[in-house]
């Protein structure tokens, strides 16, 4: 889960890390009366969850009232690659002599939090690591151990800082660590991290993503959740229970258990296929569940087909049946549904589909190759491939 740029400089602010005494506005009022008790020059900033923001115009420098209500008229309501301006932060301007780049992030390849430090603050830290990637000095940390001294100084010297501004460094380190651990974070970054033309040091912007699988052990973060900030089918399918990630592909892939649905759209890769996102409607999944996961892969224009691929497990054929069977009363389907559906309860589940419009294969590969098939040929399905029986293709005794 991302939250907004303030949100994640109150939170370091909690762990000692220096932060901008800034405040949140919704419109250009509250904005220049927020200014009005701050020294000008401030920035006004857009908070969107997504980088960037500066090169797309979106962090604008205003040294009187007039310039402010003029940045703040313009940024809110702006479209920063597909998410929109709703808030901005209106800080104090920080006069900066230095833009150093810090973050803390899981190294799943080395199973370890990895602190990474640049002298090439304030660009994008992607590009930095393809240019030049000597300027990037990781450092991986054991949470048993934490951030010890010896850690500090290696970046401190890496970033060539003087001792006065080292010491300021180490404890924003740790701060970092502190955070990054008790708030189970999967990123902290701090770019820039700057130092101001009076030598302090100050993170002058801040992102935080949390693991969401920690999410149960911190009910407070959800109050900063902002919906309007996500892809709204994600939205939608994380009220119903179901694990949903949009692609640009055009199979929608409906899959029980997260490895097969990994497998699922490995397989439809493999043949040439493109999935349109990835879903997992779970292990004991409902059939309301069903009918929503139908509902929402569908939702994206650019599905050509659906791919069912279930395993009967804990889930049961004939639950998920049912909820197939409420979608296609329920949802106006245009487009062809390809099953693949085997395990507990498949003979009911075939007795109950018998005379749908769906397209019965027998194994993963066949399911997938007929999804590709259809992918491919946006012509509408042949009229003898949607009348298939599902007690045709019943070749193996169940
Ligand atoms: P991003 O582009 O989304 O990463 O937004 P940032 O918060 O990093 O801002 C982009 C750039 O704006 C920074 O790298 C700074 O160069 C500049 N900037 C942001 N805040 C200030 C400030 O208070 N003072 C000055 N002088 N520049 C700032
Ligand atoms: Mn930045």
């Amino acid at each position: 889960m991302k939250i907004h740029e303030y949100q994640a400089k109150e939170i370091l602010g909690r762990y000692g890390v220096p932060v901008p005494e800034g405040r949140v506005a919704d419109d250009a009022d509250e904005a220049c009366h927020i200014a009005g008790t701050m020294a000008y020059p401030v920035v006004v900033k857009a908070q969107v969850h997504i980088g960037g923001r500066g090169k797309a115009g979106g962090v604008r420098l205003a040294r009187t009232p007039e310039e402010l209500r003029s940045a703040a008229s313009a940024i809110l309501g702006m479209d920063i690659r597909g998410h929109t301006v709703q808030r901005i932060l209106i800080e104090p301007a920080i006069d900066i002599q230095r833009e150093m780049y810090l973050s803390l992030l899981v190294d799943r390849a080395r199973r370890l939090p990895c602190l990474m430090v640049s002298a090439a603050g304030g660009i994008d830290i992607e590009e930095v690591a393809a240019a030049t990637p000597e300027r990037i000095l990781r450092i991986h940390i054991k949470p048993t151990l934490g951030v010890r001294k010896y850690h500090v100084v290696r970046c401190s010297a890496f970033l060539g800082l003087p001792p006065s501004t080292a010491k300021v460094f180490g404890g924003i380190v740790d701060g970092l660590f502190r955070a990054f651990l008790a708030e189970d974070c999967s990123l902290v970054e701090i770019n820039p991290l700057a130092i101001a033309d009076d030598g302090a040091i100050i993170a002058c912007d801040a992102k935080i993503t949390f693991d969401d699988n920690a999410a149960f052990r911190h009910a407070e973060h959800e109050a900063l959740r902002d919906d309007g900030q996500e892809e709204p089918l994600e939205v939608k399918a994380r009220q119903a229970g179901v694990s949903y990630v949009r692609l640009d592909g055009d199979i929608g892939c409906i899959v029980n258990g997260a490895g097969l649905a990994m497998a699922t759209m490995d397989i439809v890769e493999h043949l040439g296929g493109r999935p349109a996102n990835f879903l997992d409607i779970g292990g004991a999944a409902r059939p309301e569940q069903v009918t929503e996961a139908l509902r929402i892969v569908t939702a994206d224009p650019g599905v050509k087909t659906v791919l069912f691929n279930i395993f009967g497990g804990i889930v049961r054929c004939d639950r998920v049946a049912e909820g197939i069977l409420e979608a296609i009363k329920r949802l106006d389907l245009r487009i062809p549904l390809v099953l693949r559906l085997v395990g507990t309860n498949e003979r009911e589940a075939r007795d109950m589909l018998e005379g749908t419009p769906l397209l019965w294969c027998s194994t993963m590969s066949e399911a997938a190759k007929r999804a590709v098939e259809i992918s491919r040929n946006s012509a509408p399905m042949p009229p003898a491939l949607c009348e298939q029986s599902p007690r045709a293709v019943l070749t193996e005794p169940v």
